[in-house]
Formats: structure tokens, C-alpha cells, sequence
């Protein structure tokens, strides 16, 4: 082989040298081409990533005020009814009384300790107490006074009477309690009566009778026992 092909196949031409530059540069032009479209949709990406945010941020917030208005116009719907159904009840508005039980506390008996209480030995002789009876009240029964609405239809106020007690003092809930064949009509006989609970007076005084009469049921009661 002689050095003419030597050189020939083994030192690249001018020629290929330009083609080689001109290969490189259009490489790295269609590289820079790559990443500038790559930076350019991250960047539109990212832009639309704050959009969406934006977005469910605005829904939320219009969820969230929607709700609040929903509550105020509940509210207001509520209040509105609750000052009409005062003003429309007011002139029926009366005091009733009816028995309720209280707790009478009893006078200390001589064989309890200062907390009322008795020791004993148990089988094993651990000293051990118990509650001395005299540290159980008595149950007694006092008149318990009651605003109620009323609605009458009959002439001497003593049948088909709705009456209703309204449950929480800001609540425009009135329920329904009694009718009129549960109000007391002086000269009943107190047996006649049926659950205490359910029996109003339009007096105070007949309802403390009522209620000493019942006190002493419930004493006559324990005795028998
Ligand atoms: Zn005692």
C-alpha cells in the first residue's frame, strides 16, 4: 500500500471535516431546539398547574359560602317564625302548676359517723361501711310552676283544651302537653287522678294539697315495706 491511500483512507478530507463540523452543530442546534421547547412547556405547565389550583380554591370557596348562606337563611327563616309564634302565643300564655319530686334531706340518727356512715367487720374482719339509711332523703312532692299556651274551645275551660309548653325557652318548638281532661277541676277526688306527672292546676294552692297528699302516699308506701 502506498502512502498516497495510505493518507487517503486515514486523514479525513477538508470536506469531511465541514461535514463533520456542520453534522455537530446541527446536533447541538436541534438539542438547544429540544430543550427550549422542554423549558417552555414546563413552564406552561407549571403556569397551568397554578390555575387549577387557583380554580379548586375558588370552588371551595364558593362551596363554603353557599353553606354559610344556607345556615344565616335557616336562621333567619327560624328566628322570624320563633318571634310570630311568640307574639301569636303571648295572649294565651298561662301559669300552671303541677307535682314534682324533690329529695328531702333527713336528720342524722345516732348510729352513723359524722359522714353517715356504719362500719362493720367483714367475715375475714376487714373493716368495712356502708351508707347509713338516714343519708337517703324522703321524697317529697312540691308544686312546680309552668308557662303554658292554651287553646280553649269549651265555655268552662275544662274539656278539649290543647295545652302547650314550649320546650327551650329560645326554641320555637312548642309540643304538645295535656288536654283538658288531665286539669285538675276543684272537688276531684285526688284518687282519681292519674299519673301525677300528667295532672296540672290552674292553683297553687290546690297543687300543694295534690302534692302533700301524694308526699304522704309515698310515706305510707315505705312503711309498708
Ligand atoms: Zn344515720
Amino acid at each position: 500500500m502506498s502512502w498516497y491511500d495510505d493518507d487517503f483512507y486515514h486523514e479525513p478530507s477538508e470536506f469531511e471535516e465541514q461535514i463533520n463540523a456542520l453534522k455537530e452543530s446541527l446536533m447541538n442546534s436541534i438539542k438547544d431546539e429540544h430543550k427550549a421547547e422542554l423549558d417552555r412547556l414546563r413552564k406552561e405547565n407549571e403556569g397551568l398547574q397554578k390555575v387549577k389550583r387557583d380554580w379548586n380554591n375558588l370552588q371551595s370557596e364558593y362551596a363554603g359560602k353557599v353553606r354559610a348562606l344556607s345556615y344565616e337563611k335557616d336562621n333567619l327563616k327560624r328566628q322570624v317564625r320563633n318571634e310570630r309564634l311568640t307574639e301569636l302565643m303571648q295572649d294565651f300564655n298561662i301559669i300552671a302548676y303541677r307535682a314534682t319530686t324533690n329529695r328531702l334531706a333527713q336528720p342524722k340518727c345516732d348510729k352513723c359517723d359524722d359522714y353517715r356512715k356504719i362500719k362493720f367487720f367483714s367475715p375475714s374482719g376487714k373493716v368495712m361501711s356502708e351508707e347509713c339509711e338516714c343519708s337517703v332523703g324522703i321524697k317529697v312532692f312540691v308544686p312546680e310552676e309552668m308557662q303554658v299556651a292554651e287553646f280553649g274551645i269549651s265555655r268552662d275551660k275544662t274539656s278539649m283544651m290543647a295545652w302547650y309548653q314550649r320546650r327551650y325557652s329560645d326554641s320555637d318548638h312548642y309540643s304538645s302537653t295535656q288536654y283538658a281532661e288531665h286539669i285538675y277541676k276543684p272537688g276531684t277526688s285526688f284518687e282519681e287522678l292519674g299519673n301525677y306527672f300528667s295532672v296540672f292546676f290552674r292553683d297553687k294552692e290546690d297543687c300543694q294539697r295534690y302534692c302533700d297528699w301524694l308526699t304522704e302516699q309515698e310515706a305510707a308506701k315505705k312503711k309498708e315495706c
